[in-house]
Order: structure tokens, then sequence, then C-alpha cells
């Protein structure tokens, strides 16, 4: 018996032991679930289980299952969509270029341990030809590799790409059993656990995260309500936030960027809903903030302002000046609000 224990996913232990234990190892398998769920960590499990030196696999206390933990195992890859260098903007999908090199890498024999196993996080929304140079590799899998494709939604994944993989199906926790295991595993306070309990929607991950760096919760709150004065607030209003914003940014040149890329997630989220997927949207807790503003805008005026802020963002990493290219993003805001009526009563 392996230490399959999952946090708060019992079925999904219970179901990987089984077929481990039977010696059934599929050579892909698709795994499904909201963002920040554990899909992660049961690959993680998985690739411990494939490699582990130990009868009870996985043990989770061998070398392998450790350096698998530690990141720094050499047969086990993480694929997941690089942050560009200049703008250190995360691109939204996989590239085919990194497929290519998965596929290139995938016909090695393993380096030190029985799988390599590849972790693509995630293939929701990979482009037709990287889809397709990945379903090529699915379809002649080379031997002793183990592909673990993660998803948050199905519909995004090519059918075909479906059903070369066993699909496992990660859940999100209930607020009860979070609350549980936020006050148990982690000795949290009750008051935290209930509030992270609540706003976390069952992701596990975030959770944790948001517990053990306190910082997370405030730093996040502070900029989403500093967004919604800049939205709801008048040009006056607007470049007052750009005063502040920009005095601080002469201090600390990371909180802004990071500021304005959370931004860049709640506009992305209102398109998520606006687009009628709302089981795409990240900021879970955010829901009813969301939902109040989504008749207020079209989606391709958030594109474009999307866009507009992704520039920001480049431009204040090439050293521009702060207040200047934040009063035209806060003028470019202002002209979008400003064209519809009903915008008023927020006001
Ligand atoms: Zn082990």
């Amino acid at each position: 018996m392996g230490n399959w224990d999952l946090l708060g996913q019992s079925q999904l232990s219970s179901i990987l032991e089984h077929s481990f234990n039977q010696g059934r190892v599929s050579h892909a398998y698709l795994l499904v679930g909201p963002p920040q769920v554990g899909k992660r960590a049961t690959a993680i499990k998985i690739a411990q289980a494939l490699n582990c030196d130990s009868n009870n696999k996985p043990c989770g206390s061998c070398t392998p299952c450790n350096r698998i933990e530690s990141g720094i195992h050499p047969d086990i890859q993480i694929i997941a969509p690089t942050t560009d260098e200049e703008t250190g903007i995360q691109h939204i999908v996989v590239s085919i270029k990194q497929i290519r090199e998965m596929e290139r890498i995938s016909y090695l024999a393993p380096y030190e341990g029985n799988y390599r196993v590849f972790i693509i996080d995630s293939v929701n929304s990979i482009a037709e030809p990287a889809a397709n140079a990945l379903l090529k590799t699915l379809e002649e899998p080379p031997p002793n590799v183990v592909f673990l494709l993660l998803a948050t939604n199905e519909a995004t994944v090519l059918p075909t790409i479906i059903s070369r993989c066993q699909k496992l199906e990660v859940k999100s926790l209930s607020e009860e059993d979070m609350l549980e295991l936020l006050r148990k595993s982690h000795a949290m306070e009750a008051a935290d656990a209930k509030l992270l309990a609540k706003i976390s929607n069952g992701r596990l991950g975030w959770a944790l995260e948001a517990a053990r760096n306190p910082a997370v919760l405030g730093d996040r709150q502070k900029a989403v309500d500093t967004l919604i004065k800049v939205i709801d607030g008048d040009l006056e209003e607007k470049f007052k936030v750009s005063q502040e914003l920009s005095s601080f940014h002469n201090r600390d040149r990371k909180k802004l960027p990071d500021t304005l890329r959370l931004w860049l997630s709640w506009w992305r989220d209102l398109l998520m809903i606006i687009e009628g997927n709302p089981d795409l949207v990240f900021n879970l807790d955010w829901g009813e903030l969301l939902k109040k503003r989504q008749s207020f805008f079209t989606s391709r005026e958030i594109a474009n302002h999307m866009q507009e802020l992704i520039e920001t963002i480049e431009y204040l990493n090439q050293n521009s000046n702060p207040r200047i290219t934040l009063d035209v993003l806060m003028l470019s805001l202002e002209g979008l609000s400003a064209t519809r009526s009903e915008y008023a009563p927020l006001r």
C-alpha cells in the first residue's frame, strides 16, 4: 500500500491506488478539474508512484520520491506556458515549440528512473498545430514514458486527445472538507480557516498558498479594490489613483506591475463571464463583483483594454515615466466607461 493520500481527494486516491496495485499504468492521463484544486499535486504523486524505489509506491520518502517532490528529478518535466522575458507576462498557452521539444526528449531513455514523465500544465486551448503535434506523440507513445495532461476545462481539449488518455477527475473540495483540512492538517485558526474555506472555492492549492503567506490575501484585495475604484470613479479619481500608484512605483518597481497583472486577471475573468465560460474564471471569489459589471463592457472593449494593460506593463518594464504611462491607461479606461449611459448609477 503506497501513500496515495491526496488531500481531500479520497475517491481519486482509491482509484489510483487500485489501478497501480493491479499494475495497470496508462501511457497518458488527462487530469481534469478547476484551477488550483490539486491537479499538479496529483500528477506529482503519479510521477512518484512510477519511479518510487519502495515496494509501497508511492512511498513519498525514498530518494526518487523526494527528488520528484523537490522538482529536481531529471526524468520528470513540467511543461507550462513560459513567461515573456521582457514583459514578465505569462503566455496563456503551451507553445508548439515546447511540445516538439517534449517529443524529442520523450524518445530518450529515462535518465535514472523507470519512467520519463511529462506533466503538461495545461492542455487547455493550445493552438491547433501544437495540439496536433501532441496528438501524434500520444498516438505513438515511446516506451517508458507517461504523459500527464492537466486541464481545467475538458471542452477546450481536442476530443482526439481526450480519447487517447485515461481521464481522472480532480474535484474541488467542499467548504466543509476544506475547513476541516485547514484546521486539522494545517493547524489554522478557526476564523482564518473559515475565510479561506469560503473564498478559496474548493481550491486547496490557493488556500494553502494564502495560508502560508498572509500578504497574498491582503495584496490581492487591495489591488482589486483599487481597480474597482478606478472603474467606477470619474476621471479625477482615476488620475488620483494613477498618482498614488506611480509614486509608489518609484520605491518598489515590482508592486505596480504585479497590481496591473492582477487587474489583467480581473478583466480576463470578466471576459470569460461575458463569453459564457464562467467555469474558466480564476478568481472565483470575485464572482459577484464581476457579474455586476458584465453588462457594462463588450468583449472587444475588454480585449482591447487587456492589450493596453499588457503594453502598460511593457512600458513600465522599459522604465517609462510611470505617471504618464498610467495616465494614458486611465484615459483609455475613462473612454470605455464614458461611452455607456447605464454606467452612471454606479458612480
Ligand atoms: Zn518512494
